[in-house]
């Protein structure tokens, strides 16, 4: 169960976020046996990178695709070229499209790989190691300024520096789980979502599980038809008390 449960702010119209809310340890238990074997088939270690400009590009890549499509279109590109601002700021735009081919939307893709490159070379030489070794705060708003770049791409940045256990990039999986066990409200906002999440996973155990809950929203907790009937979390799911299921 989750602690202080009880304590889940009602505030009719506004986000609320259920800061008392954590993860206890019966459930992390159950995270762990279900999807635990999954991160590693699903996410190669070598391409959860240390240099940021790296994990730029694969987020770029991994926009509307699966994830073995975005490995792949990483690749394709890796082949070609060197994955450095200084390289692809320079490189011919159709000959990153046949590159990176695989990963779909690769015309959008390709005109936003060269424009982050030279915008990375412009505002921070070349190297966004500066702009990470600001505080956190103001090395996000910094990131914030390359074109493209929002809250979770900003984020996944961050993670270079704080690992996910200082810092979790809210995506659309996150935030459909979020809202469903009501840890915020259906309106709540990026750091508000993000915020919830910080507290329900406890820090000592975040970065492994926040690849888990990933992987429970991806797999369980599906945008369509989610799987109440098999789900670990079911138990303090508001969504599925709403619908009656289990029941
Ligand atoms: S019970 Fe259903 S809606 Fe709720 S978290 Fe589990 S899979 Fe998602």
């Amino acid at each position: 169960m989750v602690r202080k449960r009880d304590k889940i702010i009602a505030d009719n119209n506004k986000s609320k976020a259920v800061e008392e809310n954590t993860l206890d340890s019966n459930l992390i238990d159950l995270l762990e046996k279900k999807y635990g074997s999954l991160w590693k088939t699903i996410w190669p270690e070598e391409y959860t990178f240390k240099d940021p400009f790296k994990n730029l590009i694969i987020t770029i890549l991994s926009q509307n695709t699966s994830e073995a499509n975005c490995i792949r279109a990483y690749e394709g590109l890796a082949v070609k070229f060197d994955v450095t601002p200084q390289s692809l700021s320079g490189a011919d735009e159709s000959e990153i499209k046949e590159s990176i081919r695989s990963g779909g939307l690769y015309n959008v893709k390709a005109k936003r790989i060269r424009e982050v490159s030279r915008a990375v070379l412009e505002k921070f030489g070349g190297d966004l190691a500066s702009a990470l070794d600001l505080p956190k705060e103001e090395a996000k708003k910094k990131l914030m300024e390359l074109p493209g770049i929002g809250d979770k791409t900003a984020d996944v940045l961050l993670t270079s520096r704080y690992s996910y256990q200082k810092v979790i990039p809210i995506d659309t999986h996150f935030e459909r789980v979020a809202k469903r066990i009501g840890l915020v409200d259906r309106v709540a906002d990026y750091n508000t979502i993000q915020k919830a999440l910080m507290h329900f996973l406890p820090e000592e155990k975040r970065a492994q599980l926040s690849g888990l809950l990933w992987l429970f929203a991806k797999n369980t907790c599906k945008t369509k038809n989610p799987k109440c009937y098999e789900c670990p979390l079911a138990q303090i799911c508001e969504y599925k008390n709403k619908k009656g299921w289990g029941k």
